[in-house]
């Protein structure tokens, strides 16, 4: 069968969409159904296949409402068969993205043989460990134990890159500040995680330099282009969760740490600041450029790449032990 026939036999009336016991992820799939254009074959067999059992699924999950089965099974074959993306939204999984020469990978925890699994477009994450295993052997023999351990959540968090650097090379840049006061970005004075929160330059120094090492991680996200807020806004949203993750898995495994963040906070609708502590003070990350640091320069130093090519946007975070 073509493409564009499976897609027509998926796509759901707008008049009927309106009414239908849908999801916000299913919904905003077969919206994106309707206005895109597919080229190509897909194997019939495997669409049947996977139609099927998604239809004994939800036949046991969710038999009290037959009427919503078409909309799901309509969502996950177009993801499946015609977007190629994973089934499901990504924080209700957890599955992990990697950006290779420009193709977006899907690496998933919970992948399992035999399964409507063996349809979505998410390859068990176990894909990914041998590259794991090699990075952090190369990082232990460089710089110890706990750098090998904190390369590995790096990368088990879907973070892409790393780089280790000694504090005593880091340079704490007064103009970065300056640039900060400018407030370009409109983080300046607005939260607990930017300056002025964050003290003096010499203070965010002295505060690092308790520290042995500064181990820089990034992520790149696919957008449209420099004018896709929406696109900007979701990787911002998704690359700090992704930073909250790994902060919570290295709490149990390091002593002392601190996670340095790209831009400002977020985590809350209205921040406390400056009247009130910051409601989640353990959690908190600071910004990274607030530090005095340029990233393009630490990126430099860790040996990582600081810009990934149009259509993408990098975030940074470093991590501190
Ligand atoms: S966690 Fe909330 S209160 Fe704390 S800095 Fe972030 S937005 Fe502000």
């Amino acid at each position: 069968m073509k493409k564009s026939e499976l897609a027509a036999k998926l796509i759901v009336p707008p008049g009927e969409l309106e009414n239908a016991l849908v999801n916000d992820f299913n919904r905003k799939v077969l919206e994106d159904l309707a206005e895109a254009d597919f080229t190509g074959d897909v194997d019939n067999a495997a669409v049947e296949g996977a139609e099927n059992l998604l239809r004994n699924f939800l036949n046991e999950v969710w038999a009290e409402k037959p009427q919503a089965h078409k909309y799901v099974i309509n969502a996950c074959l177009a993801l499946a068969f015609l977007f190629k993306k994973p089934m499901h939204p990504q924080d209700k999984v957890g599955y992990i993205t990697r950006v290779e020469n420009g193709e977006t990978g899907y690496y998933c925890f919970y992948n399992e043989k035999g399964t409507i699994c063996d349809y979505c477009a998410a390859d068990p994450v176990s894909e990914l460990e041998t590259m794991w295993e090699e990075q952090s052997g190369k990082i232990r023999e460089a710089f110890g134990a706990e750098s090998a351990l904190v390369r590995k959540e790096i990368l088990a968090c879907g973070f892409q890159e790393a780089g280790v650097i000694p504090v005593e090379d880091l340079t704490f840049h007064e103009e970065v500040r300056k640039i900060c006061e400018g407030n370009q970005c409109r983080s300046y004075g607005t939260s607990w995680a930017c300056p002025p929160a964050v003290g003096t330059v010499e203070e965010c120094r002295d505060r690092v330099q308790t520290f042995r090492y500064l181990h820089l991680f990034s992520r790149i996200y696919i957008i449209e282009d420099f004018l896709d807020i929406e696109g900007m806004r979701s990787s911002m949203k998704d690359f700090k969760n992704a930073a909250w993750n790994l902060d919570k898995k290295l709490k149990g495994q390091l002593g002392r740490m601190m996670i340095l963040s790209n831009e400002s906070c977020g985590r809350c609708k209205d921040c406390t600041f400056p009247d009130e502590p910051c409601r989640f003070p353990d959690d908190l990350h600071h910004s990274i450029e607030g530090y005095g640091f340029y990233v393009n320069e630490l990126a430099g130093q860790a040996g990582i790449r600081y810009t990934n090519g149009p259509g993408t946007v990098t975030f940074f975070g470093a991590v501190l032990y």
